[in-house]
């Protein structure tokens, strides 16, 4: 479907809006939802986070009701404050060229705000559940004419027990007339919950498509539970994080980890339930703003958030459910910059990790915590840069005249050079002993400790021994739906071959899905990768050497 903003059925001043905030097309979720929206019909809508679900109702819902008549007329109810905010912010964006009041009403901050907002007269309100209910039995808040209800990040709502609170609102909606209940994942109790109140309800289903996640690159690490901490260290050495989401279990970990990681040096904040409103806007706004690098949150307190510019997802504990994993990493990767995933597995982990790929179909690599070796070299290699770019950058006339000076009482330029960089690294964090790194463990230490594997960057945890690889019994041991082929390319880690290479080169202009292949092996000068059965004779024919990486084409073959 290829439809533009003006084939939906929305008037100019919302056509003015879109064009004012930058939208140019509208996203699977828009298309389908705004005319059915309009229509007047109910929508039960699932997209993934990101795809614009808010405009989606927010647009055809601001369209239906009447400007400036003063009386509440649609509710928005949302699981938590932020997101109220949030809402309220592109509700605000989308009706500045209509007479429509928007009021958002949320805890933690003071009810005579709210209250006073309320009795001036609005036509929309974005909620959530708790205060609404506060200024219900107050009796402050007028909902007799509210005929459009949406519940937006409905999943959630129901995860932290709001059901009770939806369904006693729904008491005090007389007059309802539509409802659209949106929602990043479809668990068994949103279907409940909108086979109970709604109406014949149009549902609008987008899968997550392959092409969003394929800008993000997965990879996990199994380490041992009580080593997790110092493989995040290590690992985060070799990256270069512009803006880290950390998900974990708990608030207490949530909390923990941001302070163990303030600690290391690292700009981290923690963001879950138990901060203050205050504090938790403060967290979000200066994540959003680059102020700090790293946010630690549950899935809870980060639902729903749309934050730009992360460029690692890192699942610090791996979340039961599937969808949470493909709903976190979506963070990533998105407005076509390249993202991360990072998945830290404990052996506890790793049973629910399998699922996790089999389930999303996700092409997950495996990597070993860097080593002492690597992390040394990368310091290097971080530390010359610095070097290069202030030779360039800066006047050095003074300390050209001190090397001149001690050059003259026989010191040598090495000499002083060399202490002057021990001098300078002096801060550098200590490296843990290569022999006490408990987490160095499970799949990717016993790859790494094989010999004929030593050469591998990503390994795959299922080609943990390379002499099974070819061997076409294993690969039907974990993919028993569809029989996969090897094939071999003619580059790999030297040539700069990156995982996403691979993936473009056998699905790019086949158009066939990323779900096609299987597992992905990178060695310094070839790379193994498994194609489904059904498309090899494609792939194979494809392959003219027309996808190229850093200028060298790349080949398929078959390996016997
Ligand atoms: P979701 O609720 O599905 O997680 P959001 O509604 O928060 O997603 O939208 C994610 C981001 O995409 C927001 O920054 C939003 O402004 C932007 N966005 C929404 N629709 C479009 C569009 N049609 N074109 C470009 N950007 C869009
Ligand atoms: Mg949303």
């Amino acid at each position: 479907m290829d439809l533009n903003f003006n084939d939906l059925g929305l008037d100019e001043q919302y056509l003015q809006a879109v064009d004012r905030l930058g939208f140019q097309k509208p996203t699977p979720i828009q298309s389908m939802a705004i005319p059915v929206l309009l229509e007047g019909r109910d929508v039960l809508g699932q997209a993934q986070t990101g795809t614009g679900k808010t405009a989606a109702f927010l647009l055809p819902i601001l369209q239906n009701i009447q400007p400036g008549i003063g009386c509440i007329q649609a509710l928005v109810l949302a699981p938590t404050r932020e997101l109220a905010i949030q809402i309220a912010q592109e509700a605000k964006k989308i009706a500045q060229f209509t007479a429509i009041r928007i009021a958002t009403v949320y805890g933690g901050q003071s009810y005579d705000i709210q209250i006073r907002e309320l009795k001036n007269g609005v036509d929309m309100v974005i909620a959530t559940t708790g205060r609404l209910m506060d200024l219900i039995r107050k009796d402050v808040i007028d909902l007799d004419q509210v005929h459009y209800l949406i519940l937006d990040e409905a999943d959630e709502m129901l995860e932290m027990g709001f059901i009770e609170d939806i369904e006693t609102i729904l008491t005090h909606l007389p007059n309802v007339e539509q409802k659209g209940l949106f929602s990043a994942t479809m668990p068994k109790e949103v279907r409940l919950l909108a086979n109970k109140y709604l109406v014949k309800p149009k549902e609008i289903m987008i899968n997550p498509s392959n092409r969003t996640l394929e800008e993000i690159e997965q990879r996990c690490y199994f380490v041992r539970q009580d080593g997790k901490f110092a493989a995040l260290l290590k690992i985060l050495e070799m990256e270069m994080v512009q803006s880290a989401l950390v998900f974990v279990r708990t608030k207490m970990r949530a909390q923990e980890l941001a302070d163990d990681l303030a600690e290391q040096g690292y700009a981290a904040k923690a963001m879950h339930g138990d901060l203050n409103q205050k504090q938790r806007e403060s967290v979000l706004l200066s994540f959003r703003k680059h102020q700090i690098t790293m946010m630690v949150a549950t899935d809870v307190a980060a639902r729903g958030l749309d934050i730009k510019g992360v460029s690692h997802v890192i699942n610090y504990d791996i979340p039961d459910d599937p969808e949470d994993y493909i709903h976190r990493i979506g963070r990533t990767g998105r407005a076509g910059c390249r993202g991360n995933a990072i998945s830290l597995i404990s052996k506890k982990e790793g049973e629910r990790f399998h699922k996790i790929e089999s389930f999303s179909h996700q092409t997950v690599i495996e990597c070993a915590v860097p080593s002492r070796g690597e992390i040394l070299a990368k310091r290097d290699e971080v530390f010359i840069q610095r070097l290069l770019d202030s030779m360039k950058n800066t006047d050095l006339e003074r300390e050209r005249a001190m090397v001149r000076q001690l050059a003259d009482r026989d010191f040598s330029a090495l000499d002083l050079a060399a202490a002057a960089f021990n001098l300078l690294r002096n801060n550098e964090s200590p490296l843990p002993e290569e022999h006490r790194s408990p987490e160095k463990f499970s799949h990717g230490e016993r790859s790494l400790k094989n010999g004929s594997l030593k050469e591998v960057s990503h390994i795959s945890k299922k080609h943990g021994s390379s002499s099974r690889s070819k061997n076409k019994g294993e690969f039907s041991e974990h993919k028993q739906e569809k029989g996969m082929v090897c094939l071999k390319m003619n580059l790999g880690k030297k040539q700069g071959l990156r995982p996403g290479n691979v993936v473009g080169t056998i699905t790019g202009e086949l158009g066939i899905s990323g779900k096609t292949i299987g597992k992905i092996h990178i060695y310094n000068d070839h790379t193994l990768v498994d194609v489904s059965e059904n498309h090899v004779q494609a792939v194979l024919a494809n392959s003219n050497g027309s996808y190229k990486v850093n200028g060298r084409p790349v080949y398929l073959t078959r390996v016997e």
